[in-house]
């Protein structure tokens, strides 16, 4: 393509040069996402659901893309990982095993006055204490620092109720008769769907150590304070990879995934500066975690977790060895017979997604452009007849409808061309192809690209090669 072939953009289409700013609240995402079919909030019409979003049009489309470069990277290009689906309602026994029965909980505390419901261990005289103590305080000892203390709903004192724990697990009853002998619960993490099916797929696989199994799927968590979009829900996906490893191998394996996952996050084209490191401290561990570290994001609210990495031991299969009866061992080539260690990488896709949008936001007064990383952008192209007659519509669809076979193409004839490039920037399309009266005969069209709005007319035929060599070499704005 060669700069003479370049052309200034129309008036049409002239933006002033403000800049534009990164995301600054949440609500601003929200209201995007609404007003073009990314996001909207769950059973609307009536009302709403607290903390449960539905992915419009568009973002089915990244949220799909998300799933589809997570499998590829954690199972097509791995050598070693083997991909599973197991189901969300699971024998009641396997939430024994896994402790999450019994420690599955969160300390709550209610408003009596405005009836708001709180996280004790988030309310600051008990992060206080907290730091203080270097351990999460008990109950009783959170009651002790709650004393007295304002709710951060209503900013009232002394109407806090005591501490107790509330188990976040869904329950449901399976079959007709709801009784506690049919007790089920709805998945809370999706991970010992994999530890229950370990031998299944090592002896199907014939795999030997070390190995991983993948999963994408739903879980679900009674939170007691969900919010910020779908960054904390009651109903979300995970993406999940279990890796089994002999013992004493696991430490050098945890490092290992944890850069594995840190580059696969800057490959989906999210900016390094937005992604760090946080390593638990002794008490912020999990009751089966030996070491943790999330990846973090800075959402607008703050730095928070996107995914975490965590060393399991053999806490899990020692447990449904334990709890089923049929062993879960491991016999290598030395004979030597041992449960396997596990080392996990969890991400949530819905909160990945969110992330995806978040640092795809760009805007200002007058206009927003989602600069997304091509793989996740709900349409690669958009095609444009310079004006709605048939003369021009009809071969401009026609070229369209040979490109969509390669790329996810909208065509859009409605509004000024500079309407429908605000249009598809702020839908995050990467290129816009306008179709004119010349390109009946020169076979030419212009070709405008998102992120530097330059403008490039290049012949019809290769448009596809064009698009796809731009997409290889990629450089995220
Ligand atoms: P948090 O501390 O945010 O509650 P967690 O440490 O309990 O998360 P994990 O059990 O490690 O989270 O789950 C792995 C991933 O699943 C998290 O990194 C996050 O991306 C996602 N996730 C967990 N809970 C939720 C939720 N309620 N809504 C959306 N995503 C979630």
């Amino acid at each position: 393509m060669s700069d003479a072939n370049n052309q200034k953009p129309s008036a049409e289409e002239a933006v002033s040069d403000k800049p534009l700013h990164d995301l600054k609240d949440m609500q601003t995402l929200v209201s995007l996402c609404k007003r073009r079919g990314f996001i909207f909030q769950s059973s609307e019409i009536y009302g709403g659901v607290n903390s449960c979003w539905d992915y419009g049009p568009l973002g089915i489309e990244v949220k799909l893309a998300v799933k589809e470069s997570w499998w590829k990277a954690m199972t097509r290009l791995a050598d070693d990982v083997e991909g599973l689906d197991a189901s969300i309602l699971m024998h009641p026994r396997v939430w024994e095993a896994s402790g999450h029965v019994e420690n599955f909980n969160d300390p709550l505390v209610d408003c009596k006055s405005c009836k708001a419901r709180h996280r004790a261990d988030h309310m600051k005289p008990v992060r206080e204490l907290e730091a203080k103590l270097g351990h999460l305080p008990s109950l009783p000892e959170m009651e002790k620092a709650l004393e007295g203390a304002t709710c951060p709903a209503c900013g009232k004192s002394g109407t806090l109720t005591t501490p107790r724990l509330f188990n976040m697990m869904f329950k449901t009853h399976m079959g007709p008769v709801a009784d506690d002998a049919n007790t089920v619960y709805l998945r809370p993490e999706t991970a010992q769907g994999i530890f229950v099916n370990f031998r299944n797929v090592q002896e199907t696989t014939r795999r030997k150590l070390p190995f991983g199994i993948a999963q994408i799927g739903k879980a679900f968590r009674n939170e007691i304070t969900p919010g910020n979009f779908t960054f904390r829900t009651r109903e979300f996906e995970q993406m999940e990879m279990q890796y089994f490893v002999t013992p004493g191998t696991d430490t050098e394996a945890f490092a290992r995934w944890k850069e594995v996952r840190h580059q696969w996050h800057l490959s989906c084209g999210i900016r390094p500066n937005k992604l760090r490191f946080h390593p638990h401290g002794e008490n912020e561990l999990a009751h089966y975690a030996k070491q943790a570290e999330d990846i973090q994001y800075e959402f607008p609210i703050g730095w928070q977790e996107v995914e975490g990495i965590h060393n399991r031991t053999d806490f899990d299969l020692k447990r449904h060895t334990e709890f089923s009866g049929k062993s879960l061992a491991y016999t290598d080539e030395k004979n030597n017979k041992f449960i396997p260690y596990v080392i996990e990488t969890s991400v949530g896709c819905d909160r990945f997604v969110l992330a995806v949008l978040c640092d795809a936001y760009r805007g200002n007064d007058e206009r927003v452009v989602m600069q997304f990383h091509p793989d996740f952008a709900p349409y690669k192209v958009a095609v444009f007849p310079l004006m709605k007659k048939e003369e021009l519509a009809g071969p401009a669809r026609k070229f369209y409808e040979e490109l969509r076979k390669d790329f996810r193409a909208d065509f859009d004839v409605t509004g000024s061309i500079g309407k429908r490039y605000r249009r598809h920037e702020e839908i995050g399309t990467p290129f816009c192809v306008t179709f004119d009266f010349d390109s009946l005969n020169d076979q030419c069209v212009t070709i405008r690209h998102r992120d530097t709005m330059a403008q490039e007319r290049i012949p019809m035929a290769k448009v596809r090669d064009y698009i796809t060599d731009a997409f290889r070499n990629w450089k995220q704005a």
